[in-house]
């Protein structure tokens, strides 16, 4: 049996293809496919729980083989790849464009005008081969001055009134995620938001994991911002689901026709406050094997044993999204969560394009830490990573 049809069994999946003109040469019986949609809060959208996020591939092919397997929602960013992502969907959905639902977005900065965000979305449209988004984002905020800027405010009001855009949103994964998103809440500025969100952000997956692990669970307040945002009706949508992603690592442990990604998924999607997810998808065998874990239902004690085994493993390296518990130890203000982001790309995901593009966006990154002797920063991590070593490493393959 070979692995892609491994993944698809248990998945009680045996309906053929619906007529997708995209299904390409990607159509069987068996292949895995989405089993369930979801509503993102109070917009109406209803998209696939799982979907496509391309920030690691441009490749058409890739984004047909993810629609015939039921993906209907496609997430890209005029960052991604230099623009290529957003082409890439743009030419695999051209003339089945309201089949689907597409999200892009645009790092809108402190002191950038609204022309100069519509001239960014107006970039996105054309790539994207349409004349509208349906939820735009500004990109990455970690900084709640980008969301005060009254000009982004007015730029979204006015793309919706030119329906060149269907709904707000607000993309976040840095240290002060939990204050961007409560700040895009308190002033009603996101229809959706998209979220860093895994196991290893939870107080919870750990408490039972006491006896075993001793990491510190360090994002109590993520779970409430994401429960705030649910009761509000804003649409949740998690995303760096897979702690680093290093799912080869797991490729031992796996047994009984479940994978790592998929307990993981499960994880996320077992959160009654999460409507749906987001993840990388850079080959056909991800989709497969992601696609695998749409509606399978709520997590269970195997899906825990992978988590429990890949967060002993994988702990004392990973730089949890939403933390920022080191940021005053740094007298140079290296942006260490940050940095260790881009590295954890180039590292982890093994995607330097990503990672060098994310570096450079950081300015001068790690460049102070070449020349310091890592004194103030040691311990600052609670989870034990190695802080000085990893932003020199950083420097030195990203700089
Ligand atoms: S290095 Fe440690 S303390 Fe600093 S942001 Fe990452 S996980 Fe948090
Ligand atoms: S090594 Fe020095 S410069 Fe780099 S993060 Fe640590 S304290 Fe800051």
């Amino acid at each position: 049996m070979d692995r892609r049809r491994f993944l698809g069994v248990g998945t009680g999946v045996t309906a053929g293809l619906a007529g997708f003109g995209l299904a390409s040469g990607v159509s069987r019986a068996d292949a895995p496919r989405i089993r369930r949609h979801v509503t993102l809060g109070n917009t109406g959208l209803r998209v696939s729980d799982i979907s496509f996020g391309s920030s690691r591939s441009s490749d058409p092919r890739l984004v047909r083989h993810a629609a015939a397997r039921g993906i209907t929602c496609f997430d890209t960013a005029e960052s991604y790849r230099g623009g290529r992502a957003e082409e890439a969907i743009g030419e695999a959905l051209r003339g089945e464009r309201d089949r689907y639902v597409i999200t892009s977005k645009h790092k809108a900065w402190g002191g950038e005008t609204r022309r100069q965000m519509m001239a960014a979305l107006e970039g996105s449209l054309r790539r994207l081969r349409t004349d509208y988004v349906d939820i735009y984002f500004n990109h990455a905020v970690n900084d709640v001055r980008r969301l005060q800027n009254p000009e982004w405010a007015e730029f979204m009001e006015r793309a919706i009134r030119d329906g060149k855009i269907r709904f707000r949103g607000m993309s976040g994964h840095g240290g002060a995620l939990v204050e961007c998103v409560d700040y895009a809440l308190d002033h009603d500025l996101a229809d959706v938001i998209l979220v860093a969100h895994n196991f290893a952000q939870d107080a919870s997956f750990y408490e039972k994991l006491r006896a075993r692990l001793h990491y510190v669970a360090l994002q109590p307040e993520l779970g409430r911002a994401i429960e705030r945002a649910s009761s509000k009706g804003v649409g949740v949508i998690a995303m760096k689901t897979l702690m680093g992603a290093r799912i080869n690592d797991m490729r031992p442990y796996e047994s009984g026709g479940a994978t790592f990604s998929q307990a993981a998924f499960r994880w996320v999607l077992s959160n009654p406050h999460v409507d749906g997810l987001v993840v990388s998808m850079t080959s056909t065998a991800d989709i497969d094997e992601y696609v695998a874990a749409s509606g399978s239902g709520p997590i269970g004690a195997a899906d825990m044993r992978l988590l429990a085994r890949y967060a002993a493993l994988q702990g004392p390296r990973y730089c949890r999204h939403a933390c920022n518990a080191c940021e005053e130890s740094c007298p140079a203000g290296v942006e260490i969560s940050e940095v260790l982001r881009t590295r954890m790309y180039d590292v982890d995901y093994r995607d330097p394009v990503l990672a060098r593009a994310d570096y450079a966006a950081l300015g001068a990154g790690a460049r102070a830490c070449l020349a310091c002797d890592g004194a103030p920063c040691l311990g600052a991590c609670p989870n034990g990573i190695p802080i000085s070593a990893f932003t020199r490493d950083a420097a030195i393959r990203l700089g």
